[in-house]
């Protein structure tokens, strides 16, 4: 056992020793891998095979970033001018204050991280291992030295591996030696001195397989790997910013220059009216912090993590936080058929062999059910095509079926199970035929080729490859097929393809049968032997029906303006049925092309073709990539799913990159955006949603606090113009701005989506952040507020000569107007009109607004009624009276919010 652990570290040039001594090193078996006492005991010695991930920054240096905002500059500097001053109070509040956004920001902020990481994290990699002489999947984490390891394309590394079989394999080691090229791997010992990059027989945790398949050795685990050693932490960059926090820095930026610019010619004004600049500095910070929106940061990041949690609830997973906002704009999805806009549950229903069609009964996996030919059931074994073809589906096959608490289910690709289904339910098995038949060899499916091909060795003599694909691949190596009395005649393409578009036409998934018998001492096949002379066995075609979510989904987005195109492997006429038969396209006629089509195109007919197109059949995976530009260069937001190694390209170049969780490999899982654990476009949809509301919670931040700021600084610069005093001081704006504006905007964040979201068109990328209806109604709200607050202190000052109650009155007028201003935005406020009017509505859960609208109440309360707030802000406590006053001015806001909202669909 020690021996396994000192090897680890003492890196044995395990690309020296020839595979046995490797094997014997590590006290492993080729063949069978570990047993399980010796994985137990490794297990507890040598820990899990992980590297841990790092924060990019200390805690310390995160928080006192939070301090790093152009904006909050003023405020630390007109905080150490109060203190200069001596006015230690003042200096200690602003400081106070400042100091407690920083850290609501700072929690806001590392919870947010840590959400968004744990829920990237949480998308698990698996590996196929041997231990036990058995194949399984276990979590990539558990690898041991050791242990046997099965690579197929598409594969992450998941630990250093000494390669112990390669068939054509392939792998990408650009993370670890910058080369971009996949390197071709082999099993042969290379020179003890090789460098990294020239260990062509080993695979390097973190690599990816990008062709072929192979097996290996875990001979490195966790931080003993290459990669590990480079850095034993996994980086983590500023996984916070996004294009709209990016647009925020540049507007505060800006608006520091105006406010800065405003706040100097303030204090010029002042001085003109033959003021000191000691007494002018107050107006000029009053001024400087009541335009700064110091609340808006924390929400800003709220709203994102709140947004990509809703995401998770709804089964995607984001990856990189950008894609929250771009999903909201979204403007096409490209999605794959099979298994996200249908079920990939498959049924065999119809047979075609022989010249003969068959039916096939039954559902699901469940192996009962007849073939019949005329509605009449038959003994296969009397028609030879058709015991062929059922044989060819049943040998040219990787998966199995497993009976599940009384359940039929796959274990592998659902269309080999069908095959099998169908092949059991005429009593032919595996089982039955095991004692004569033995496999030698495998070419894998790949979308690429669109087939796959196993050579077997029958009654230990004859050699038969058995060859399924699609009726494109298959059919031209076929020179002669089975006649229905087992005869070899030449094939007849055409009739053939008039089967495949009946059977395509109902929206049957057709896969064609060929086999080849073949010398007897082959061992291995490779592409080039199955070039050609194929017999010709026949075709199956199985149902593969939409999902009913799916189905819903599709609609749904295009209510919302949003395109929805199938890109898919299978067959134009199948794959346009069951678009047609979700309605894609308005249950208008679905306009489908195939990739051999686009192929021939022109460019700019091509991106008309690919705008128009709905279906796009028999596509390879590297057009995709085309697909996805093509629309880009119309001007469209596009999302696209993707699960092979070779989407990678497309799923990276889409605005949007989603990947699968289920069926994905981990080549496009590692380049996409986004995630979907269910693999279902449901989940797309749900998503887009979610997206949409994010975004227009943010406006909704955004139309909120802005006007106060404008409100409050038209106030105090009337105020220094007239040469009046200031109805509000700057500590009492400081109050406002933070306190009262966190309370009010942090359940903004949380504000569910409304019945409309997808209703409208999506949002214009170009759009600025600050549309010209949103900047009129931030401008009609800010007057508004600015009369409150200056009518407000006036009349009282006059009234009762107490300037200190003239200014806390103001401030309370304030917050009554905008806590209407609040309900006016949101569905709390839309609920209670429709009570009022007497129209019942669901609402949906509402604690955050009630929680925000009840500590806003309470605080203010505090605020005017708590001598040491009086002391530290200067406000006075009011009487019952003067708090209805405040109530009763602040209750036109709901006439002027109800103007504002007329301006603009968004609320
Ligand atoms: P999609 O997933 O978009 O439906 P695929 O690329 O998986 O398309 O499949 C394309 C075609 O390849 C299918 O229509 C079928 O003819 C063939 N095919 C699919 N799966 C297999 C398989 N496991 N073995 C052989 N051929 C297959
Ligand atoms: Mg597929």
């Amino acid at each position: 056992m020690t021996a396994v652990v000192k090897n680890q570290l003492t890196a044995h040039q395990w690309h020296n020793l020839p595979v046995q001594e490797v094997s014997r090193y590590l006290n492993s078996n080729i063949e069978t891998g570990l047993n399980s006492t010796e994985v137990a005991k490794r297990k507890e010695s040598l820990g899990t095979n992980e590297l841990k991930a790092k924060h990019g920054k200390s805690a310390l240096l995160r928080f006192l970033l939070q301090f790093h905002q152009p904006l909050l500059y003023i405020l630390l500097i007109a905080g150490a001018v109060k203190a200069f001053l001596g006015q230690w109070v003042n200096a200690g509040v602003i400081w106070g204050v400042t100091l407690i956004n920083a850290i609501i920001g700072f929690v806001q902020e590392s919870k947010a991280e840590s959400a968004i990481a744990a829920l990237a994290s949480s998308v698990k990699t698996n590996s196929t291992i041997i231990r036990n002489g058995n194949k399984l999947q276990v979590p990539s984490t558990e690898l041991i030295p050791g242990d046997i390891v099965l690579l197929t394309s598409g594969d992450k590394v998941p630990a250093d591996l000494r390669l112990v079989q390669s068939r054509n394999l392939q792998i990408n080691e650009s993370g670890l030696t910058g080369e971009s090229v996949a390197v071709e791997k082999s099993t042969q010992p290379v020179d003890a001195d090789a460098a990294l990059a020239e260990r062509t027989n080993m695979a390097y945790a973190g690599s990816f397989v990008t062709f072929g398949t192979g097996k290996g050795i875990v001979v490195a685990i966790g931080t003993a790997t290459e990669t590990g050693r480079i850095s034993q932490l996994m980086e983590q960059g500023n996984i916070l910013k996004t294009p709209l926090t990016r647009k925020f820095d540049k507007f505060s930026r800006t608006l520091l220059y105006i406010i800065l610019a405003i706040a100097a010619l303030t204090f010029a004004v002042g001085l003109g009216y033959g003021n000191t600049w000691v007494q002018m500095f107050e107006p000029a910070v009053a001024f400087a912090v009541s335009a700064i929106p110091e609340g808006l940061p924390a929400v800003v990041t709220v709203t994102l993590a709140i947004g990509v949690s809703r995401m998770a609830r709804r089964h995607a997973i984001v990856r990189k936080l950008p894609a929250v906002e771009t999903l909201g704009g979204a403007t096409v999805i490209c999605s794959d058929k099979t298994g996200t806009l249908t079920e990939n549950q498959m049924t065999v229903q119809a047979i075609y062999a022989g010249d003969q069609d068959y039916t096939v009964t039954g559902t699901g996996y469940t192996p009962s059910g007849e073939i019949l030919l005329n509605e009449n059931p038959l003994d296969f074994n009397d028609v030879p095509p058709l015991a062929e073809c059922l044989k060819a589906g049943l040998l040219c096959n990787d998966s199995h079926l497993e009976n599940k608490d009384g359940q039929w289910i796959v274990v592998g690709d659902p269309t080999e199970g069908a095959l099998i289904t169908a092949a059991n339910k005429v009593g032919l098995t595996r089982d039955n035929l095991q004692a004569s038949i033995s496999k030698l060899d495998v070419i894998p499916f790949e979308s690429e080729f669109q087939y796959m091909a196993t050579l077997y060795e029958i009654e230990q003599q004859e050699r038969i490859i058995y060859i399924k694909g699609s009726v494109e691949a298959i059919l031209q190596r076929c020179q002669q097929m089975l006649n229905f009395s087992g005869q070899l005649t030449p094939v007849d393409a055409d009739t053939v393809n008039r089967q495949v578009h009946t059977m395509a036409h109902q929206g049957l998934r057709v896969l064609a049968f060929a086999k080849k018998p073949v010398s007897e001492n082959l061992i291995s096949i490779d592409h080039a032997d199955i070039e050609n002379d194929l017999i010709f066995l026949g075709l199956q075609g199985m149902i593969d029906p939409p999902r009913a979510e799916a189905i819903k989904a599709v609609q749904a987005c295009q209510q919302a303006g949003i395109q929805v195109k199938m890109i898919t492997g299978d067959h134009a006429v199948t794959a346009a049925a069951i678009a047609s038969r979700m309605g894609f396209n308005h249950h208008r006629e679905i306009l489908a092309f195939t990739g051999a089509e686009l192929a021939k195109m022109e460019k700019a007919e091509l991106a008309t073709a690919i705008e128009d197109g709905v279906v796009f059949a028999r596509v390879a995976p590297e057009q995709k990539l085309r697909i996805v530009e093509a629309l880009q260069s119309k001007g469209e937001i596009v999302a696209m799913t993707g699960d092979g190694v070779n989407d990678a390209p497309a799923l990276k170049q889409a605005d949007i990159g989603i990947a699968m969780g289920g069926a994905g490999t981990e080549v496009a899982k590692e380049a996409a955006d986004m995630i979907l654990i269910d693999d279902n476009f449901a989940s797309i949809e749900a998503a887009v949603e979610e997206g949409r509301t994010v975004y227009s919670n943010l406006l909704k931040a955004i139309a909120f606090i802005l006007p106060v700021n404008g409100g409050e600084s038209m106030t105090i610069l009337i105020s220094v113009l007239l040469a009046r005093d200031l109805p509000i001081l700057s500590l009492q704006v400081l109050w406002l701005n933070m306190v009262n504006s966190i309370a009010m905007t942090v359940p903004l964040a949380f504000e569910p989506k409304s019945d409309q979201v997808m209703q409208q068109p999506p949002r214009n990328p170009n759009e600025k952040l600050l549309s010209p209806n949103l900047v009129k109604r931030i401008f009609i709200i800010s007057i508004f507020n600015w009369i409150l607050i200056f009518g407000v202190f006036e009349w009282m000052r006059q009234t009762t000569g107490d300037i200190a109650v003239a200014r806390t009155m103001a401030i309370q007028a304030l917050v009554v107007g905008r806590i209407f201003y609040l309900l006016s935005i949101t569905q709390l406020g839309i609920a209670i009109v429709d009570k009022i009017r007497g129209i019942r509505r669901e609402i949906s859960d509402q604690t955050a607004m009630y929680v925000g609208i009840a500590s806003t109440v309470i605080l203010q309360i505090i605020f005017s009624q708590w001598s040491l707030m009086n002391q530290l802000f200067y406000t006075a406590p009011l009487d019952l009276n003067q708090w209805l006053i405040c109530l009763l001015f602040g209750l036109p806001m709901i006439v002027v919010a109800s103007f504002a909202n007329r301006l603009d669909s968004n609320f």
